[in-house]
């Protein structure tokens, strides 16, 4: 609501109509370019630093590189990797006059709060209704176009950021959660799950990322920590398992040089376990 209306009682109040009227004109370009995406997939996470952005880049790169038309859009105000994680951190955002351009790597689209602060290393202060104005315009006022795939890479937990995306949305075809094997880890994505099923958001799987060590001599994969945590979480919460996910030298690689493991790594072991987890996905 124009700050000039506070107090009114919105009863024949001029401000107050052009302030409805403007948030229904941008709930309508929303709801446009909702209807231009197939499917539209989110992917959280109970914890950070559990691998979910490297997940998200990573399925957004590999159906990409199937053919899809796809965008990822990450909504992590407070601390978006996605522009790190592809090496556009210093790509220049235009707008073609009435709609932003948004970032490409190779056909990938992508748009990111990352990209659009002007001083990347400042901190960005920002409440729930903020969050939600920025989502919105990064959904209504990007020039998306037709998409197969809408990756949502959302900060970890249950926030405000997840919650704008879905209730802007409205359809979400579904969540990928993100979780190491530690009960530590586990136990906050349980609640991920919980909020999936209170949204009517179907959860298309969990990954269970940083599952074992693959030794970068020998390939051997070594449980360095226990395993199967994730595993067990899916199966007691009754959600698909979508596979276990090592814990790779080259993905972190990877993730710091800004070229997405499945784009250099085709034919790696773990490479070919990203495809399988990544399959149902694909398959949608
Ligand atoms: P989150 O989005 O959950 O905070 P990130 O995707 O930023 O986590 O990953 C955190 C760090 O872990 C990054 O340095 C990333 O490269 C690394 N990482 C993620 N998954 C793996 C993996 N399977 N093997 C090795 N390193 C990984």
């Amino acid at each position: 609501m124009a700050d000039h209306c506070e107090g009114c009682s919105g009863e024949n109040c001029e401000g107050c109509a052009n302030a409805a009227q403007q948030m229904e004109e941008e709930m309508k370009k929303v709801r446009e370019q909702a209807d231009m995406i197939k499917n539209v997939i989110v992917v959280m996470s109970g914890k950070g630093g559990v691998g979910k952005s490297t997940v998200a880049v990573n399925l957004a790169v590999s159906l990409s590189l199937a053919g899809k038309d796809v965008g990822i859009l990450d909504v992590d105000v407070h601390g978006p990797s996605v522009p790190k994680l592809l090496k556009i951190q210093d790509a220049d955002i235009k707008s073609d006059g009435e709609k932003i351009i948004p970032a490409e790597v190779g056909n990938l689209k992508v748009m990111s709060v990352g990209l659009v602060t002007a001083d990347r290393d400042e901190a960005i202060i920002w409440r729930g209704p903020l969050k939600y104005n920025i989502i919105k315009q990064f959904i209504g006022d990007v020039r998306w176009g037709n998409l197969d795939y809408l990756i949502i890479d959302c900060p970890p937990g249950t926030g405000d950021e997840v919650l704008s995306v879905i209730q802007l949305l409205g359809t979400v075809r579904g969540a990928v959660v993100v979780t190491t094997p530690q009960d530590i880890a586990t136990y906050d994505v349980r609640k991920s799950v919980s909020f999936c099923r209170k949204l009517n958001v179907e959860v298309l799987g969990v990954v269970e990322n940083m599952s074992g060590f693959v030794c970068p001599h020998c390939g051997e994969v070594t449980e360095i920590f226990k395993s199967g945590g994730g595993e067990q979480m899916a199966k007691e919460m009754g959600v698909k398992f979508l596979g276990k996910i090592p814990l790779d030298p080259d993905i972190a690689s990877s993730s710091d040089d800004g070229t997405p493991y499945v784009f250099r790594f085709t034919k790696a072991p773990t490479a070919k376990i990203i495809e399988e987890v990544f399959k149902p996905i694909k398959d949608l």
